[in-house]
């Protein structure tokens, strides 16, 4: 079990993941994946001139004079509604009706919208002049033909997917959503809902890394908590095998007698154990089985959800084909002073807000890493570099944003 950086766990992590291999989606069914090519528009759009309000297509010059006092009135030779396909014409002295998104006719190069007429159908009555152009959308004037309008590497929110879809796209090429078992080991946990016995805790840490991991953009699957027997682990791990593209282990890994997770896995695939110089979240694990990565987080769920945050949703990250960040930082005001330990990468739980222009970040009272009544209130980590020991308040430090 050797001592590493952070950094150094992290790169060989990173080293060992590959983005998932691309696949064609349904539109919707690829809501909240990445974009692995990008999408651009066959045609211009509005593919079409049309009218942007309902009203009538008119020559401008016919209407130059128009006043409330001196109105214009036109001959209406007939309605243009939106789907029409764009064959008519009107020439000076003539105007059309026309409905928002219906194609302009040929000749008419302004729509006057109904407001400023008395809404005649047979004539129309126009109280006011408009510039050529007057509400109307010009073909190409949202998007030219050939432009790129979501670019590869995107994640598809509501916006991306309507933009595919109106440049007509029924399917795009996607990354899957990483599909992420996690699992928990140790025999006092017992189920949410249930009673506790004596010695007993409740298990949290399963469906935090579940719901940790559908933040990062994957797909959860929560694991009924394994014993700690090292058949158990071993069984369990060949079962889920087969239908994850990563593996999630919490607890078992640290110096204890019952340290399953490490004992079955030494030696097993590419895995391999390490004490990493930070706090929380020393003791990891992190290797290939049949290929898949599996990550063996500690059990403490502090430690546990810093690992998450610091290796796996990068690895998670990459996988889905984007760049292998962490959590967004921003720089931060300490707003006391705060102790680390030299020579570990410190993660203080804190409050970062905004005011009067810049950030300050508060750190938790309690930091023990089996402390989750913290991090439950905490919406920053604060990353302490691994020479920093001693900053007084007024400090700048960097500060990771909690999803
Ligand atoms: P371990 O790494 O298995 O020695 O666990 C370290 C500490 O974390 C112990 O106090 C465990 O009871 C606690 N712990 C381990 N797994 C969980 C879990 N899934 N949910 C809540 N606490 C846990
Ligand atoms: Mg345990």
């Amino acid at each position: 079990m050797g001592m590493r950086t952070v950094d150094e766990h992290l790169t060989e992590i990173l080293g060992s993941v590959a983005a998932l291999p691309p696949l064609d989606l349904a539109l919707l069914e690829a809501q909240g994946t990445v974009l692995a090519e990008p999408v651009s528009a066959p045609v211009p759009l509005p593919p079409f001139d049309n009218s942007a309000m309902d009203g009538y297509a008119v020559v401008a010059a016919d209407v130059a004079g128009a006043t409330e006092a001196e109105p214009v009135t036109l001959p209406v030779i007939g309605d243009i509604v939106a789907g029409d396909a764009a064959v008519s014409a009107i020439r000076t002295g003539l105007t059309a009706r026309i409905m928002t998104g219906a194609p302009l006719p040929a000749g008419a190069d302004a729509v006057i919208p109904v407001e400023w007429t008395d809404g005649g159908a047979a004539t129309v009555r126009i109280t006011r002049p408009a510039p050529v152009g007057n509400y109307i959308r010009r073909s190409g004037e949202d998007v030219l033909a050939g432009q790129i309008v979501v670019e590869a590497g995107t994640r598809l929110g509501a916006t991306q997917i309507a933009m595919a879809a109106a440049v007509g796209r029924s399917r795009v090429v996607v990354r899957p959503k990483p599909r992420v078992v996690v699992v928990s080991t140790g025999d006092e946990l017992q189920e949410p809902g249930a009673q506790l016995a004596p010695g007993q805790i409740w298990e949290s840490n399963s469906y935090m890394l579940t719901a940790a991991v559908v933040e990062a953009g994957g797909v959860g699957y929560r694991q009924a908590t394994v014993h700690d027997e090292p058949a158990k682990v071993m069984e369990m791990l060949e079962d889920q095998l087969v239908r994850a593209d990563a593996i999630i282990t919490s607890g078992g890994v640290s110096m204890g007698t019952r340290d399953v997770v490490k004992e079955v896995l030494s030696g097993t695939g590419t895995v391999d154990f390490h004490k990493v110089r930070m706090r929380p979240g020393k003791p990891q694990g992190f290797g290939l089985l049949e290929g898949t990565p599996v990550f063996t987080l500690p059990g403490n769920p502090v430690s546990a959800y810093v690992s998450f945050q610091v290796f796996v949703r990068p690895a998670l990250r990459a996988m889905q084909g984007l760049p292998p960040e962490s959590s967004p930082t921003v720089s931060a005001v300490l707003a006391e002073d705060v102790k680390s330990p030299a020579g570990l990468r410190h993660f203080l739980r804190g409050r970062l807000s905004f005011n009067r222009g810049h950030y300050t970040v508060a750190p938790a009272e309690t930091q023990g890493s089996h402390q989750l009544g913290s991090l439950a209130m905490a919406n920053a980590l604060i990353t302490l570099p691994e020479d920093a020991e001693a900053l007084p308040a007024g400090s700048h430090v960097e500060v990771m944003r909690l999803p």
